[in-house]
């Protein structure tokens, strides 16, 4: 039984702003997702243009049309935390609230067109997924991907997070690791019997601090690398020289590199420490060869640059699928007390995958 009547109105998914405003003032804070899941759910049910599934509180809608191409579109439900911004509020051209950049006018693009075009170009794979802005393991993606693989082919996909309306290519990826310096532990009052391990860190600490990161350029994309220190642990007590001091490092790779040879690339500027990977996910290629690929950037009508942050692309790019970001919020704003949408992203946003998906 419902026990609110669904927002989700014909004439709110009719219109891709007022669409946005109705998600938006649908809490979804990662884990929460039932209720915004069963509004989307319950509107697709009734397209009849479209098959619609659900695994957990991701629902999936697909068109089968018998098109040469299948593409994906997909938008994560869940937001991060409120943070006195919910429910939405208008100030001029400017619709403010939680997940309004990070994803829910993104959401909304692909709502609208799932129940507003009944013949695309390609068939269209259409998800709404759950848990996106926590751990891995409970990614709506991640959990299809287990679940119900052949629910993810397709010769493209595009992810609806926000890149304030222009194309986002691939993305880096990340590898953390932790360097661990050692010495002798002593009696501070006779430290010369000891070796000092947090004093052995600066050397640690001046290798990172001076290197030079790289920028690489693939497809016209520029990728800009890190690494940096992000972390320090050392020390026994108030009058003991140290024997261990562990430096946590993030790297952020360029998707010329995969996960070994970025780990091989960390191993040589630490080469004589101790060093152990804590965790990882590769990067993902920019994915501009695919024709519905190209004939989206032609639609957007500017050229791409490299997504530096890591997205679910990199899902989609592991299982050989090309990938890209296109979505009208601001990627500063996400996740910021401040977050808001301009109305007239959205509006040319909808225009832009209305002309790329339109049949011509
Ligand atoms: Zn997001």
């Amino acid at each position: 039984m419902r026990t609110m009547e669904n927002p989700l109105t014909p004439e709110v998914l009719a219109d891709p702003v007022a669409l946005t405003r109705a998600l938006v003032d649908i809490e979804s804070v990662s884990l929460n997702e039932k209720a915004i899941a069963d509004c989307v759910e319950e509107v697709l049910r009734v397209v009849p243009h479209l098959t619609t599934y659900r695994h957990g509180n991701t629902v999936m809608a697909r068109t089968d049309l018998g098109r040469d191409s299948r593409v994906v579109l997909a938008g994560h439900l869940d937001t991060v935390p409120l943070n006195n911004n919910f429910p939405s509020t208008l100030r001029g051209d400017l619709m403010y609230g939680c997940g309004t950049s990070d994803m829910k006018s993104g959401v909304a693009f692909a709502l609208h067109l799932a129940t507003t075009l009944p013949e695309p170009r390609y068939d269209v794979t259409y998800f709404f997924y759950e848990a996106e802005e926590i751990e891995s393991r409970y990614n709506g993606l991640h959990l299809v991907a287990q679940a119900h693989p052949d629910w993810l082919e397709a010769d493209f996909a595009l992810l609806l997070e926000p890149t304030y309306g222009i194309v986002e290519a691939g993305c880096q990826g990340t590898m953390r690791a932790e360097v661990v310096t050692t010495g002798v532990r002593a009696h501070s009052a006779r430290s010369w019997h000891g070796v000092n391990a947090v004093h052995g860190a600066g050397e640690v600490l001046r290798r990172l601090s001076t290197y030079q990161a790289r920028r690489v350029t693939i497809d016209g994309c520029e990728y800009r690398e890190g690494m940096n220190a992000t972390g320090i642990r050392g020390g026994v007590a108030g009058n003991v020289v140290p024997d261990r001091c562990e430096i946590e490092v993030n790297y952020r790779f360029a998707p010329d590199r995969t996960p070994a040879e970025a780990e091989a690339h960390l191993r040589e500027v630490f080469a004589d420490y101790e060093l152990t990977v804590t965790d990882c996910a590769a990067g993902a290629l920019p994915g501009l060869e695919a024709a519905p690929a190209r004939e989206f950037v032609a639609a957007v009508g500017a050229a791409p640059i490299g997504k530096l942050g890591w997205t679910d692309v990199a899902r989609f790019a592991a299982m050989g699928i090309p990938a890209l970001n296109f979505g009208p919020g601001d990627p500063n704003l996400a996740h910021h007390p401040d977050e808001h949408v301009e109305i007239g992203k959205i509006r040319d946003g909808a225009a832009t995958l209305h002309r790329w998906l339109a049949p011509a």
